[in-house]
């Protein structure tokens, strides 16, 4: 029997519409103390998944609300269990008080994530699915949105069952042979084992590359705007932002620390830093900002190279080039196109220039062009992408464990010693798939929920 839980799902501002959601075996029993149906009928009768009008009310009688209510029963729900949805009008007042009268009627405070954790538990979700329902919620771009949309529909289940699957078998094989010898058991195929091992690891490898793309889908492009003092950066990452981000001014050195902000160019979710100007410093407190900003190109995604075009390069400027430009992705900007230029693309040993103005924004578009080419999508956003640092460690794991087993298969070792690292591969996987999650590694995942869903 599990407890009625409720809470209100649509968060505590004023909105046109609010949701009080319940679930558990008893919620519709709950739910009836404090509704009732302008139809006269109990609300036990009300037909599934059908929003029937009605008053919601204080356990005294006093009005709380004219509002909806939808029964859905187990096992057609979310959770699979009974549930019911209060559609309130959008008061935090309203939904508080509606709130508080459930919990005098009986039901519980939902902890985060509770109901898609009794989906899961309940085999309403797989685990990639309820994993991808917070992506879904937490999503800033399309794309991001799509990957999370085509994981809830099982999308990377699918991908990873089959591998899952593979282990399985080559597991359950092994065991019946080594266990029961005098059983007619077909014998160890090693070439067979060694072939069916590759290919899983394959699979799981394709998996495993989409993960760098999975990272700027989940959090955006890291980009690293570096360039020596008073080219123009802090002015660069103000016009992205489209506001006053960081102080600007004409004395080199202002920005002694990385600047984060994330901002949307184009297509594409930048997340900027703005680095200290990397230059040989005496200074105890700019030197510090100057290691954090070679450490900002060497993490970056993209690196915005930006020079002062109404000045020639200086070796101070040279310096920094040969810091960025063997980056992968590398643009250089040169900035202050405004005051003439002194600086020509072929100066500059980049695959990308571009001349821009911070003061005026010109030459942006031109950024977000380059960066549809430098960052477009290799893997389709349909959920084929890896982006839950979680699944990609296990499913990391779970490649090294299946690489250790074919290197035994290949030095000969005993059937036990290439089991052993067959087993763990497919513990690692079970992770991802729920198969052999630990509890504590649950209540972890669904604690990044937020309460209500
Ligand atoms: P940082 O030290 O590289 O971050 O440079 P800042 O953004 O602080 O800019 C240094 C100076 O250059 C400030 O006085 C800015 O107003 C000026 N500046 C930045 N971008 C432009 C530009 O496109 N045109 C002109 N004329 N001045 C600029």
């Amino acid at each position: 029997m599990s407890h009625t839980i409720a809470a209100v799902s649509t968060g505590n501002q004023i909105s046109a519409i609010g949701i009080i959601r319940l679930t558990g075996d008893d919620c519709i029993a709950v739910a009836a103390k404090v509704f009732t149906l302008y139809n006269g009928k109990p609300l036990s009768k009300a037909p599934s998944r059908k929003l029937c009008l009605g008053e919601l009310h204080d356990k005294d009688g006093r009005v709380i609300d004219q509002c909806m209510a939808v029964c859905s029963h187990a096992p057609h729900s979310y959770t699979g269990e009974d549930t019911v949805e209060f559609h309130c009008h959008g008061s935090p007042a309203v939904l508080a008080a509606g709130l508080e009268a459930l919990y005098i009627a009986g039901a519980k405070p939902a902890k985060r994530g509770e109901f898609t954790k009794r989906a899961f538990l309940n085999g309403k979700l797989e685990l990639t699915q309820a994993e991808a329902v917070i992506d879904l919620i937490e999503a800033e771009t399309a794309d991001a949105a799509a990957n999370a949309a085509g994981q809830v529909g099982g999308v990377l289940q699918k991908k990873l069952s089959p591998i899952y699957d593979e282990l399985t078998n080559l597991c359950s094989h092994f065991h019946a042979v080594l266990d029961y010898p005098d059983e007619d058991i077909e014998d160890f195929g090693l070439a067979s084992y060694e072939k069916s091992l590759r290919a899983a690891a394959k699979s799981l490898y394709s998996l495993l590359q989409t993960y760098g793309q999975g990272r700027i889908l989940r959090s955006g492009i890291a980009a690293a705007i570096v360039g020596k003092p008073n080219v123009g950066k802090s002015s660069l990452l103000n016009a992205l932002a489209g506001y006053d981000r960081c102080i600007v001014t004409d004395i080199p050195g202002t920005t002694r620390d990385t600047v984060e902000e994330t901002v949307m160019l184009g297509n594409h979710r930048l997340r900027l830093i703005d680095t200290a100007g990397i230059r040989d410093t005496a200074d105890t407190v700019e030197a510090i900002g100057v290691e954090r900003s070679k450490k900002a190109v060497e993490d970056a995604d993209l690196v915005l190279f930006v020079c002062d075009g109404s000045k020639p390069l200086t070796d101070e400027d040279e310096a920094i080039i040969d810091l960025c430009c063997e980056h992968q992705n590398a643009v250089a900007l040169i900035n202050k196109s405004d005051l003439g230029s002194a600086v020509a693309p072929s100066d500059l040993p980049f695959m990308n220039v571009i001349h821009i103005c911070a003061k005026t924004s010109e030459g942006l578009d031109q950024l977000a062009d380059v960066l549809d080419v430098l960052f477009e999508t290799q893997t389709p956003c349909d959920g084929s992408i890896l982006t839950n640092t979680r699944q990609f460690d296990a499913c990391r794991r779970a490649y090294e464990a299946m690489l250790r087993s074919l290197q035994g298969l290949k030095l000969g070792l005993t059937p036990d010693a290439v089991l052993t690292d067959v087993e763990e591969a497919m513990e690692a996987m079970g992770e991802v798939t729920g198969a052999t999650v630990r509890e504590d590694i649950t209540a972890r995942i669904f604690e990044r929920f937020c309460v209500g869903k």
